[in-house]
């Protein structure tokens, strides 16, 4: 039985649904909601199907964007040869943020996992073998996560890409940035070890 009347019941059901949002926060920002002047709250739910509405994937690397083409593929200095391969499009902006990388990306959307019947077939590997076919990619960078199926998916694309003569890399994984060796877990201290380089 809900202790609310049905309007309010169906917004706390609904705000629950969020990530990282539990019935407690759903009811304090149900609440809140109440609480904001009408406009406001016009404005939000706007927003919210505004970009629902006109956010479309890449055609070149399937990162979302609003236009046919992305900003990224779209900037011509960018360097076409070399593709970064991330699972989604909140890595990509991780990535941006480094300043580093000057190639392009490619959005897989998931990654492999027979735990949750995922596999290839789901994620968008089949777009990509289609652009390795229409451009001329130098180097492949796998930057899926560091975890069982971040690893499997960067395993399988490898062995596909490779019979084309591309090179294929995965980025380094290992101590963080201010962490501490001791409290390195094993397989975190084995991928430094291996992840070295001469300095
Ligand atoms: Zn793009």
């Amino acid at each position: 039985m809900s202790y609310y009347v049905a309007p309010i019941a169906k917004l706390i059901e609904e705000l629950s649904k969020l990530p990282g949002v539990g019935n407690k926060t759903a009811q304090r920002l149900a609440f809140y909601l109440l609480d904001m002047p009408y406009h406001e709250v016009e404005q939000l739910a706007g927003a919210i199907v505004s970009a629902k509405r006109n956010i479309k994937y890449c055609s070149v690397c399937c990162n979302i964007t609003d236009a046919e083409v992305c900003n990224i593929c779209g900037n011509p200095k960018r360097d076409n040869t070399t593709i970064c391969i991330v699972e989604d499009a909140k890595d990509v902006v991780a990535m941006e943020k480094t300043k580093e990388f000057k190639g392009l990306y490619h959005v897989l959307h998931g990654a492999i996992s027979p735990m949750e019947g995922i596999g290839p077939e789901n994620i968008r590997i089949k777009e990509l073998l289609t652009r390795l076919g229409e451009h001329d990619v130098k180097e492949l960078i796998l930057a899926t996560n560091p975890n069982i199926e971040g690893e499997a998916t960067a395993m399988y694309i490898s062995r596909l890409v490779k019979p084309l003569g591309i090179k294929v890399t995965r980025i380094a994984h290992g101590i963080p940035v201010g962490g501490d060796l001791e409290y390195a877990d094993e397989v975190t201290l084995m991928k430094a070890l291996e992840g070295r380089r001469e300095i």
